[in-house]
């Protein structure tokens, strides 16, 4: 028998067995496949870390939210929050299902443009939006959404130029009953502004005035405050009817339902937490369906919700690179993905499961990112069974903003695979290397 290798004693709360207030603990959750794609042939094949991404749950979360929103309501649209995840081939299969795009800036235009996406099928939102690219949203008959008055002017003038017409809503912003209030975007309900812009759109020749769009946050726990939005809304579009005698085509209630993900200090986990999408189209539909919007022409309804399409599609798999003791005993690990891949442990406590485990005992362990960075933590603390050097790991919920919001530091970003619909691999986004940098980069003749 070969030695066993000295650990230092410290002084443990013994949690194996002892029931806490939701009764006893279960075996430690394993994950060991994702659709069916064994986890180690997957980073055989693609390296560590690597993202993975599920074009079957993908399409699975957004039935659930099309079928919630067009039973209840007769003219129901989405459209795909590019900045929410902006890989193409992910944008591609939201597309494939008929949404549209919604896009935050120019860079986001030309690839919802590049994706097949019609102009007429864009929602340019933002509030910093540049005269070449209203004036290329105009040309192409995109909805351009209205962020502050100087737009609004500098909308006026380009579309005069062009002798066109440009299509434009207003993004309203309202107390919801949720606060802090976003009231930086967008023109404001309760003291008149929104209610300005509209009259002096509905001034112009050369805009037509299609619809309301608000966006009230992101993570919002609360359906009722998407009733409470969907109400101030309905009352714009009736008031405009009355006044001007012109019915808007659409109302657009943005984003911001809530994922599974739990946040950082909530009690429960975000899974039994979270609205589910009936509980968000129930609000929104009760509210435009109860007002006095009239029935024969009820405007289409238009969601652009991103984070609860996308998060449960994204997987990060990462290795165990290092066991460790802190100096006060603390057990921690190091893994080979930090904050720079998975942006989103600021907010979250990610489920961070053990692809396969050796025993059935946990310990209180923090989880290292690889970076020489001291904020690179995954979890703080989690009750982690013991793993060996190299052993695989898969974070939960990552498909949304992660693969943007991503920090190029230290390292490069890593390779990202979609698994389709029948099980295959592919790889959508390539592992960076140093001629990504060097492509970028220009050393001026002086310093050679
Ligand atoms: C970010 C954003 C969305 C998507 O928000 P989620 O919280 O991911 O649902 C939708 N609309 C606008 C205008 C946005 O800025």
């Amino acid at each position: 028998m070969s030695k066993q290798i000295y650990e230092r004693p410290i002084i443990n709360r013994i949690n194996a067995g002892v029931p806490d207030k939701f009764g006893m603990r279960s075996r430690i959750k394993t994950m060991n496949n994702i659709d069916g794609v064994a986890i180690n042939t997957i980073t055989e094949e693609f390296g560590s870390p690597v993202f993975v991404v599920s074009e079957r749950t993908i399409r699975d979360r957004y039935h659930e939210a099309y079928r919630a929103f067009s039973t209840r309501y007769p003219s129901v649209k989405f459209a795909w929050s590019y900045k929410t995840n902006y890989l193409d081939a992910v944008c591609r299969v939201y597309h494939s299902e008929g949404s549209w795009a919604e896009v935050v800036s120019g860079f986001e235009y030309e690839k919802a443009l590049q994706n097949g996406v019609e102009g007429k099928n864009i929602l340019f939102n933002g509030p910093d939006k540049q005269p070449h690219e209203i004036k290329r949203a105009i040309e192409n008959g995109s909805y351009l959404h209205i962020d502050h008055f100087d737009e609004l002017y500098l909308v006026i003038e380009t579309a005069r130029n062009l002798n066109k017409k440009a299509l434009v809503a207003i993004r309203v912003n309202m107390d919801t009953g949720i606060y802090p209030m976003w009231d930086r975007f967008g023109f404001n309900y309760e003291n008149g502004e929104a209610w300005s812009a509209i009259c002096r759109i509905m001034l112009q020749e050369n805009l037509e005035f299609v619809g309301l769009h608000t966006h009230i946050g992101t993570y919002i726990m609360s359906p009722g405050a998407y009733g409470v939005a969907a109400q101030k809304l309905a009352a714009l579009a009736i008031k405009t009817k009355q006044k001007y005698n012109h019915s808007i085509k659409y109302i657009d209630m943005g984003g911001g339902f809530a994922s599974k993900n739990t946040l950082k200090g909530a009690y429960l986990s975000g899974a039994d937490t979270c609205p589910t999408f009936d509980q968000y189209a129930e609000a929104i539909t009760s509210a435009l369906i109860t007002s006095d919007l009239d029935p024969a022409n009820l405007p289409t309804l238009i969601l652009e919700t991103g984070r609860a399409l996308i998060d449960d599609a994204g997987y990060l798999i990462g290795r165990v690179k290092a066991n460790k003791r802190l100096s006060d005993g603390r057990k921690a690990i190091v893994v080979d993905f930090g904050i720079n891949n998975l942006f989103t442990s600021f907010w979250y406590n990610h489920n961070v499961l053990p692809v396969q485990v050796h025993t059935q005992t946990t310990e209180a362990t923090t989880i290292y990112g690889p970076l020489c960075m001291n904020i690179d933590i995954i979890r703080d603390v989690v009750q982690f069974p013991p793993l060996e050097t190299d052993d695989l790991v898969v974070v939960e919920r990552v498909g949304a903003y992660n693969m943007t919001q991503w920090l190029q530091f230290i390292t490069y970003r890593p390779n990202i695979v979609m698994i389709d619909s029948e099980g295959h691999t592919h790889l959508i986004r390539k592992r960076e290397t140093i001629e990504t940098f060097n492509a970028q980069e220009v050393v001026p003749e002086k310093y050679k």
